[in-house]
C-alpha cells in the first residue's frame, strides 16, 4: 500500500505515521529521516542539503525530490511505503505522481489527520518543558507532581516559544496554506481520505486503518 499521511503540528502525526506503516509492514518514510540519513552518510544531496540549512534556507524541491527518489527506490520500499513530511505543495505532488507513473505504480491514498484548531492549541500549548534535562511534560496530559518542577531532576519547567498560543496559530495558518491545494489536489484525484485525529493514540491508529481498509476495498 503507497500512502501519504498529512495532519497539522499537534496531531501526533509521527506517531500516528510509526503504527500505521508498522501495523501495515511498509517502511515509514520521513523527509526528516532521509534528510538526516543523507547528512550523516555524506551523500553528495546531503551536503547539498546543509548547505541550504546552514544558511537557514529552506532545502529546495529539486533536491528534497532527489532525496525521496532514491529512498522509494530501495528495496523495502517495493511493496509500499507511508510517506511522512512529503509532498508538502502541488509541484511536489505532481513529481511524486510522475515518478510512481514511470515506476508503473500510483499512490493508493491520502491519509489527512483532522483535528480542529482549539484542540492542537489545547494540546501543544499545554507542553512544559524542563531547563535541566530537556524532559517535556504536560499540564493536562503528563502532569509533573508539583507543578512547574520536573519529576525526574527537580529542574523548572517552562513554556518554550514554540509552544505558545500565538506561535502555534500561526504554524496551524502557515499549514492550512500549504496543505489546502495539496488536499484538493488528492481530493479532485479521489485519492483524499480524512480522518478525525482526536481521542487517545490507539484508537485514532485503529480509526485511520479501519478507513483505509474500507476504502481500499
Ligand atoms: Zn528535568
Amino acid at each position: 500500500m503507497r500512502i501519504v499521511l498529512v495532519g497539522p503540528p499537534g496531531a501526533g502525526k509521527g506517531t500516528q505515521a510509526q503504527f500505521i506503516a508498522s501495523h501495515l509492514s511498509v517502511p515509514k518514510i520521513s523527509t526528516g529521516d532521509i534528510f538526516r540519513d543523507n547528512v550523516s552518510r555524506g551523500t553528495e544531496l546531503g551536503r547539498r542539503a546543509q548547505a541550504y540549512m546552514a544558511r537557514g534556507d529552506l532545502v529546495p524541491d529539486e533536491v528534497t525530490i532527489a532525496m525521496v527518489t532514491d529512498r522509494l527506490g530501495e528495496d523495502d520500499a517495493q511493496n509500499g511505503f507511508l510517506l511522512d513530511g512529503f509532498p508538502r505543495n502541488v509541484p511536489q505532488a505532481e513529481k511524486l505522481s510522475k515518478l510512481l507513473a514511470s515506476w508503473h505504480t500510483k499512490l493508493d491514498v491520502v491519509l489527512e489527520l483532522v483535528v480542529d484548531d482549539d484542540e492542537v492549541v489545547r494540546r501543544l500549548s499545554g507542553r512544559r518543558t524542563c531547563r535541566r534535562c530537556g524532559r517535556v511534560w504536560h499540564v493536562s496530559f503528563d502532569p509533573p507532581t508539583k507543578p512547574d518542577v520536573c519529576d525526574v531532576c527537580g529542574g523548572e519547567l517552562f513554556q518554550r516559544d514554540d509552544d505558545s498560543e500565538d506561535t502555534i496559530r500561526h504554524r496551524l495558518e502557515v499549514y492550512q496554506q500549504q496543505t489546502s491545494p495539496l488536499a484538493s489536489f488528492y481530493a479532485d484525484e479521489g485519492i483524499l481520505l480524512g480522518i478525525d485525529a482526536t481521542g487517545p493514540v490507539e484508537e485514532v491508529t485503529e480509526r485511520a486503518l479501519a478507513s483505509l481498509r474500507r476504502f481500499l476495498r
